[in-house]
């Protein structure tokens, strides 16, 4: 790419190293900002910055908020007492999306995978067992049905149990593999009303 002048270049280089972007999405990309009037491209940079500077976890529930508590842990009116776990903020977002979840969750931010390394120490899972000490009904286990899902959900079931609090799996009709984020809303209902005790 050297036809191009050295900024051109950096341009294009920086943005083919984000996921789903090859060569020529970045050039196209690229000569799009180059065409973007300089206030638009001082917005979309100034979100980019903002966002990874002040997005931090929600000490309750570790999703990904810019605040100390995310919109949904300092709603008073949704069931504090019920905690479902997801592998990460997508997945919450999409359970969000069906409008008829109305607790509260926890964000692994990953899922145990001894073919990767990761253990129960690398996820959110003693933050987990710490917030079970408060008053809790139901843990609702919603990893992805994926190998690394299971286990993670196996494993939290066998940590859970002696505590006396229901632990509950969300029903199999999520595509083995299927990233949740991916599933219709009526699916992902389906299977949050199916969901069966471990
Ligand atoms: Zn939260």
């Amino acid at each position: 790419m050297d036809y191009y002048s050295s900024q051109i270049n950096k341009l294009i280089q920086e943005l083919s190293e984000l996921p789903g972007i090859g060569a020529k999405s970045a050039q196209r990309l690229a000569f799009h900002i180059l065409n973007m009037p300089v206030e638009q491209v001082e917005g979309l940079s100034e979100a980019i910055i903002n966002a990874r500077k002040n997005v931090r976890y929600c000490k309750e529930c570790f999703t990904l908020t810019d605040d100390e508590l995310c919109p949904i842990c300092k709603d008073a009116s949704r069931n504090h007492k019920t905690i479902m776990v997801v592998e990460n903020t997508r997945d919450l977002a999409a359970y969000e999306k069906t409008q008829k979840y109305d607790g509260v969750y926890h964000v692994l931010h990953g899922a145990i995978s001894p073919m990767l390394g990761i253990g129960p120490n690398d996820i959110k899972l003693k933050e987990l067992m710490q917030r079970l000490q408060q008053d809790v009904d139901e843990v609702i286990i919603a990893t992805n049905s994926s190998l690394e899902g299971e286990t993670t959900a196996m494993y939290i079931s066998k940590l859970i149990k002696p505590t006396g609090i229901k632990v509950t799996r969300i029903a199999s009709g999520v595509p083995v593999g299927g990233d949740l984020e991916y599933i219709d809303e009526v699916t992902l209902l389906r299977a949050l009303e199916g969901r069966t005790e471990l």
